[in-house]
């Protein structure tokens, strides 16, 4: 990119930074501690709501925290609809399955109980709902929805994607399996729930995929500076130290509910940060692979994270510095902040290799990399702030790099 080009992105964001830094962004209301999924009837209660539409995945309506949830608003004399038909990465015929259940069976609110991907889809159909006559393609990037969305409450069970307290919900169009997302104040849920028990049960590459994706919102919006609000690090800082650690101990010790319930908030807190700062190029480009090759979104950004944070260079030195020192990720031992950002990647490469994910994607086909740099600098530039524009022939070099060339 031309130092011309550089110029005007920079002038470009900062612009929009102000704009950024002018919305007020909603934050949902926070329930937390083991137990506190609890509270969901109270919520209904105090909302005037009977009857949720409950949007989960199949694996979930089989648990006994399920059962528990579902037995807790019988008893109250809550008339719940359970639609549990998403697994993994919503399409939008889920979507549209969802919004029609809603309608057809009359509900008054929506519960998202599972991870970002129930928790998208809830968002997506309550986009159609706002919106019945919208094609949900066309609500693509920022603030298309405008309309009041149903009254929505978000329970994770993974502590990655942070959708609970995000105004995105990404949505695969599975005719071009193509991810794209949605963004609009009205998709942040009124309320989010986060309760450690519900997470016990995630698989340890579940737990350690989404937990690096918790780790990529953070690092990717600590480096977006342009559009920080007053404690956008702090959240930033605070997730990336939580990661570090107690990612391997929620791997190691699954059960350790203490430990599932810190992941959670670093969960959440990268998400509150995200949701003001935007992501990055690991997310640009790992929305490609994943849509493609349907992959697991946190293995994306596990593996993408080194590898685009190295290719940043010195842009991101300084900041990549200031966040592995302040959350003693590395000590400051004096060294230069290249040093000390390259230890810091150097830890992230550790922490992957510590849980078993794969840091390369070997199976990517060379005919598809046009297609996933087109999506990524569609996906990045001028919206996400980082300290480099990449042009496709960046993406490239990092894609090779991805593929172990
Ligand atoms: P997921 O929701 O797709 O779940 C992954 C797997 O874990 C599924 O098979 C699910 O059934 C299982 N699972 C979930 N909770 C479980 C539990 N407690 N016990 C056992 N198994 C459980 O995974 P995810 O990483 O949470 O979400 C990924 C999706 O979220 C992607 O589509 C991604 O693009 C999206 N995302 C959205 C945002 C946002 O802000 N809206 C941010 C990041 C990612």
């Amino acid at each position: 990119m031309t130092s011309a080009k550089k110029t005007t992105m920079k002038i470009v964001h900062a612009g929009m930074g102000l704009g950024m830094k002018a919305i007020n962004i909603p934050r949902p209301v926070l329930y937390e501690g083991p137990g506190s999924s609890g509270k969901l009837k109270d919520i209904l209660e105090a909302e005037g709501k009977v009857r949720p539409l409950i949007v989960t995945s199949p694996g979930t309506v089989q648990r006994d925290y399920f059962k528990g949830i579902m037995d807790s608003l019988f008893e109250n004399k809550f008339e719940p609809v359970v639609c549990g038909i998403i697994n993994n990465d919503p399409d939008i015929a889920h979507v549209k399955e969802i919004a029609r259940m809603y309608r057809d069976e009359e509900c008054d609110s929506m519960i998202a109980i599972g991870g970002g991907s129930p928790m998208d889809a809830m968002k997506g159909a309550a986009c159609l709902i706002a919106r019945p006559r919208s094609d949900l393609r066309k609500l693509k990037g920022l603030m298309k929805v405008g309309r009041k969305t149903p009254l929505m409450i978000a329970v994770p069970t993974t502590a990655g994607t942070g959708s609970e307290c995000t105004i995105a919900a990404v949505i695969t169009d599975e005719t071009k399996n193509y991810k794209f997302t949605v963004s609009d104040l009205s998709l942040c849920p009124k309320y989010a729930i986060l309760d450690g028990k519900l997470t016990v049960s995630l698989p340890k590459s579940v737990t350690a995929m989404t937990g690096m994706d918790a780790l990529t919102h953070a690092v990717e919006a600590y480096l977006n500076a342009p559009y920080h609000k007053a404690d956008t690090k702090e959240l930033c800082e605070s997730a990336v130290s939580k990661i570090f650690k107690y990612l391997e101990r929620a791997c190691q010790e699954p059960e350790d509910i203490a430990v599932r319930q810190i992941m959670l908030k670093a969960s959440f807190e990268a998400g509150e940060a995200f949701t003001v700062a935007c992501v990055g190029y690991v997310h640009a480009i790992g929305h490609g692979i994943g849509g493609i090759y349907h992959l697991p979104h946190g293995q994306c950004m596990a593996a993408l994270l080194p590898l685009v944070l190295l290719d940043y260079g010195k842009a991101a030195y300084r900041p990549l510095a200031k966040l592995a020192t302040r959350t003693g990720v590395v000590e400051d031992d004096g060294s230069d902040d290249r040093k000390i950002a390259l230890k810091f990647i150097d830890k992230i490469r550790a922490l992957n290799r510590s849980l078993g994910i794969d840091p390369k994607f070997k199976d990517l086909r060379p005919e598809d990399m046009d297609e996933i740099a087109r999506r990524a600098v569609k996906e990045a530039v001028p919206l996400y702030p980082t300290p480099v524009t990449y042009t496709e022939e960046d993406v490239k070099r990092v894609l090779a790099l991805a593929m172990g060339d």
